[in-house]
């Protein structure tokens, strides 16, 4: 077969940088045609010496210029642009035949859009870009002819575990729910009054995955469990009450549907991001990652608890967005980004990010947006009311 082309967009990031260690290790099955990153200019100069794409993307025009004149100082051909236009370049270049969408946060949607407009493949990492555009990003989707595959660890395992050829329809299939496991996150066993203290550092300390910051915060407070639901509920047409969570603390179940003949079936595998990644780039194929076996006579049990939603407020407000419909995902989608980096400036308290996230969903208009500039002007009026309420 020939060589397919990828656009990694945050490539300097854990997923980038995980994704690029999936193409490294079958060079003949693809090649690198662009990589973006926000402001990590040494990182991304070391990737486009090793992957060689025609083009790298940063934020700034000053990067930018320093990047190109290392990049042709070092003999590498790479075109060097700037800006959030040109993300979009990035992930629409003809020569792509498939786009990481790994950005963190709501600034992911617009590239990713771009990609589903022209029927890229798009492996889904960013997750935000569901949360704060579902209806809109799943018809882009329809209409582009794209195809979605999602890279969510939670989400990969739900596609694996749905009949092959999945069309929307959980009665018509014989589902009954699905299943989201969750770790529990670094918290999972420390009591309410101490969750005042914590720092950025505790909340990075994931117990079984090494993420991003924002994420690792987010699995801390257990707001990405909550938008990994409404993510479920786009991906998988599954209304919040089909859709269930169970902490599993091990995360050796990625997640599981229940049929409604009684059967579950799950995906398991080592906590690595590589194998979902591996998996959305070649499906329907299989192909090899490098990743560790699961040692099943190593693992000492797999257990299973309720979330606590009274320590961890995070995945109830995510649902009540979720039933409350309109542009609610997208205000708490925004007022979380705000308060997670307000938390990892150690301007708030970790405790504070539930409250900020709740007072915005009460404060601000909920009210459905008929187009993409609404949904992005209505996220800019959440930062901007979230910062304010934090002093920033
Ligand atoms: P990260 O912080 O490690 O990397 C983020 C990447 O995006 C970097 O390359 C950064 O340069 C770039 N970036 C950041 N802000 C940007 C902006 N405003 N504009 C353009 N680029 C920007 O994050 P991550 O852990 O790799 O997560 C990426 C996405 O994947 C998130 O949406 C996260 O929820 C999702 N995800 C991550 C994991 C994981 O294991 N890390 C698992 C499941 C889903
Ligand atoms: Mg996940």
């Amino acid at each position: 077969m020939s060589s397919l082309g990828i656009t990694v967009l945050g490539a300097t990031g854990s997923i980038g940088v995980n994704t690029l260690d999936v193409v490294a290790a079958h060079p003949e099955r693809y090649h690198v045609v662009a990589l973006t990153a926000h402001r990590q200019l040494d990182k991304l100069f070391a990737q486009c010496l090793q992957f060689r794409p025609l083009l790298a993307v940063l934020a700034d025009a000053d990067g930018a210029s320093r990047l190109q004149q290392r990049l042709r100082d070092a003999g590498c051909t790479t075109e060097v642009a700037w800006g959030v236009d040109a993300l979009e370049v990035a992930a629409t270049l003809p020569q792509a035949d498939m786009v990481m969408a790994a950005i963190v946060g709501a600034a992911g949607l617009r590239p990713t859009l771009a990609a589903a407009r022209l029927g890229k493949r798009i492996l889904l990492a960013n997750k935000e870009s569901l949360v704060v555009a579902g209806e809109l990003f799943m018809r882009t989707v329809r209409e582009g002819g794209a195809e979605l595959l999602p890279v969510d660890s939670e989400h990969n395992a739900l596609f694996q575990s749905l009949p092959r050829g999945y069309d929307g329809d959980l009665d018509g299939n014989g589902v009954e729910q699905l299943i989201l496991t969750a770790s529990g996150g670094p918290f999972r066993q420390r009591d309410a009054a101490s969750l005042q203290h914590v720092t950025p550092d505790d909340a990075c300390n994931h117990p079984n995955w090494v993420m991003g910051r924002k994420i690792s915060v987010d699995s801390a407070t257990l707001m990405n469990k909550g938008l990994e639901v409404i993510e479920a509920r786009w991906l998988f047409n599954a209304p919040a009450d089909r859709i269930d969570v169970v902490v599993h603390p091990q995360s050796v179940i990625h997640s599981m549907v229940r049929y409604k003949d009684g059967s579950v079936i799950a995906q398991l595998g080592s906590p690595d991001m590589r194998t979902p990644i591996a998996y959305a780039m070649a499906w329907p194929e299989r192909i090899a990652a490098p990743v560790k076996a699961l040692d099943f006579l190593a693992l000492s049990g797999l257990s299973f608890e309720a979330p606590d939603l009274q320590r961890f407020p995070c995945l109830r407000l995510a649902f009540d967005a979720l039933r409350a419909g309109g542009a609610a995902s997208a205000v708490l989608n925004a007022a979380n980004e705000i308060a997670v980096d307000a938390f990892l400036q150690q301007r708030i308290a970790f405790t504070d990010i539930p409250r900020l996230v709740e007072r915005a969903l009460q404060t601000l208009s909920l009210s459905a947006c008929d187009s993409l500039d609404a949904l992005l002007q209505r996220d800019e009026e959440t930062r901007a009311q979230v910062a304010s309420w934090v002093g920033i």
